[in-house]
This record gives structure tokens, sequence and C-alpha cells, in this order.
């Protein structure tokens, strides 16, 4: 049995991990400070045998001895990471660098939890790894895409200077259940106000584009990662190819809901990229890994989970 760690597991990423991880028969560690976190999300996890939960901010140092470590500890959501954008920084590199630090005292395998953020508005399209990013180092989602780009040079740097087994995945887009109902993200904002009949808050002219994947592949495409052998470090792109403009996203949504809700056109926010796309080749050929949900499914799921959660029939 390995003795896992997963950093921000009571996120909504963390909390489908964890699940996974103890289905396969791991004992797990969560470590959490609820900041975006919520212990609802794991509240059916307590009481596994396997399963134990640790109050604790990555910024500080951590002791335990374990096998694993996957480091998600960081808010995601924009409106989220802009709320207090110095301890996001904060948290993506002194996390990281406390968790590197713990891989390498401990030996275990570290995967970080990176993002297609760190390709800002990109230049490039789809994007491969290869690709270095066009990124606003001073703007308002600098401190998640700066924060993001240190952790990975980070990883690299621990690699080649103290051997530590690091793998990488620049994360694309990820919806699916338990993502907060204010989360904040566009997915989870078009389901619950679809749901509600609220105005459909379009930011731009909603030509901007994205590859929105379900969080079951994402958590797949994880575990292959961490199963690769040692020396293969990424980064690895982990995303669904479909891409679709937000208008095209508010319309599913509408039709799938049966919605009344009007689009209302919302100043686009600060640096919002264009478009995202992400070439997976590495991840086809190093992880055997694609995406196997589609986004119609996918929607049909989260729109089912916010129906229960919102208690809308
Ligand atoms: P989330 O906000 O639901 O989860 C992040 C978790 O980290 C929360 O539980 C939060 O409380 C915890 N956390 C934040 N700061 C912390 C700190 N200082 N110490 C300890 N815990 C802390 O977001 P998510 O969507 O589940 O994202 C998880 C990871 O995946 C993040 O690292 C994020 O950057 C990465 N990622 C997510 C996406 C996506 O689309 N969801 C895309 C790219 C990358
Ligand atoms: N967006 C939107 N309406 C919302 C929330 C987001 O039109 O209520 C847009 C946002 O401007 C961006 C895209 O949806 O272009 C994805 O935003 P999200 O916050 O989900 O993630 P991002 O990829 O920007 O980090």
């Amino acid at each position: 049995m390995k003795q896992i760690l997963v950093t921000g597991g009571a996120g909504f990423i963390g909390s489908h991990l964890c699940e996974r991880l103890l289905n396969d028969g791991n004992a797990v560690i969560c470590l959490d400070n609820f900041y975006s976190g919520s212990k609802k999300n794991i509240w059916h996890l307590i009481g596994h045998p396997g399963f134990e939960v640790v109050r604790h901010d990555v910024t500080e140092s951590y002791r335990a001895e374990v096998d694993e470590i996957y480091n998600l500890a960081c808010p995601a959501s924009p409106v989220y990471y802009q709320y207090d954008p110095i301890q996001t920084t904060k948290t993506s590199v002194f996390g990281t660098f406390n968790m590197l630090g713990l891989a390498k005292r401990t030996k275990a395998r570290i995967l970080q939890a990176s993002t297609s953020e760190v390709y800002g508005d990109p230049v490039c399209h789809p994007q491969n790894e290869g690709y270095w990013g066009n990124v606003n180092p001073i703007g308002v989602r600098s401190c998640y895409d700066e924060g993001k780009r240190c952790a990975e040079s980070l990883c690299f740097d621990y690699q080649r200077i103290h051997d530590v087994d690091v793998k990488v995945i620049r994360i694309f887009n990820t919806y699916g259940p338990r993502m907060a109902v204010n989360d904040g993200r566009v997915v989870s904002n078009f389901v619950v106000q679809a749901l509600r009949g609220d105005d459909i808050t379009i930011y731009g002219d909603g030509s901007q584009t994205r590859s929105f994947q379900f969080v079951s592949d994402l958590i797949e495409g994880m575990i292959r990662m961490m199963a690769t052998p040692k020396g293969f470090s990424g980064p690895v792109n982990i995303g669904n190819p479909g891409e679709f403009t937000m208008l095209e996203l508010a319309e599913k949504v509408l039709a799938k809901v049966g919605s009344k809700s009007k689009l209302v056109f919302k100043p686009i926010p600060e640096d919002d990229p264009k478009m995202r796309q992400p070439d997976i080749t590495v991840a086809r050929e190093k992880l055997g890994w694609e995406p196997k949900v589609s986004l119609d499914e996918g929607l049909d799921e989260v729109i089912s989970y916010y129906r229960d959660e919102l208690n809308i029939k």
C-alpha cells in the first residue's frame, strides 16, 4: 500500500483524486487549508481507513513519510486567485518548494499540477509543450500564471540538482461535479445561472475559446503520468482538444437545461486569453491517454449535479 500525499485534496480536482487513489487501495493524506476547497467535497471519504485529513498551509513546511506527492494546492478560479494575489504566488512558489523538499527527503515521486495558463494568451495554436508562452508578467493573472511557471522551473531544477523524480502536467480547463456553486469559472457559472433562470454572463463578445475536459479524464491522465518511469518528467498537456467559443458553450447549456435565461455581455477581464486548445500528442504517445468524455456528456452530468445541489427539479 502506497502512502500518498494530495495537497489541495479538499478542492474540486483534489477530492476526485483522493477518491480514486483510495479506491485503488492506497493510503491518502489529504492536506488543505480550505481556502477554496471544502470539507463537503471529502465528507464521503471521512471514515475510510486509508484516509487522513490535515489542515495545513503549503506555504509552511510539512513533514510526513510518503511515497508519492500530488501537488494541487492553489486556487484555480480567477475570482479566487485574484482575491489575494500575493498569497496565490506564495502558494505556488513556496508551496511547490516545500513539497519538492519533502520529495527530496523522502525520495517520493512528485506530480505538479501545472496549467495551460503557462501559455498565457497564446500565439501558437493549438498549444504544444514546446511553446514557451505569451504571459503578461505584471498583470492581474500573473500571480497565477507566473506562480505556476516558477513552480515548473523549481521542479526541473530539483530534478537536475537533486535528482528528484518530478512529473509535470499542464492541465487545461477542467469541469465536473464538486466545482463550488460560487467558484466563478465559466462552466459552473453558466449552468448555475441557467438553472436559476438568471442572466448568463458572457465576458467580452463570447468569441474567445476554451477546451473543456471532464474531471474523470483528467484523473486518469494524472494517475498515468505518475506511473511513468523515472526520468520522464514532461511537461505533458492534459486536456480535451474539443474547442468551443463561450457563446457556443452558453447556447449548449441553455438548450440542455431548457432555460429561458438571457445572455448579457460584460466587460472582458484583463488579459483574458483569446483561445486555448491542447495539442495532446505527447499524452497520447507517452501515457497512452486521451479524453473519453465529450462536452455534451460531461455537461449532462454537471447539470444533474447542480440540479441536486441547488434543489431545482
Ligand atoms: P480548487 O480551488 O477547487 O482546489 C484547490 C485546493 O487547494 C483547494 O482545496 C484549496 O483550499 C487548496 N489550497 C489553496 N491554497 C492552499 C494553501 N496555501 N495550502 C493548502 N491548500 C491550499 O481548484 P481545482 O480546480 O481543484 O484545482 C486544483 C489544482 O489544479 C490547482 O493547482 C490548479 O492550479 C490546477 N489546475 C486546475 C485547472 C482546472 O481547470 N480546474 C486547470 C489547470 C490547473
Ligand atoms: N467567462 C464568461 N462568463 C463567466 C465566466 C467566465 O464569459 O461567467 C469566460 C472568461 O472570460 C474566459 C472563459 O469564460 O474567457 C473561461 O473562464 P474561466 O474563468 O472558466 O477560466 P480561464 O480559462 O479564464 O482561467
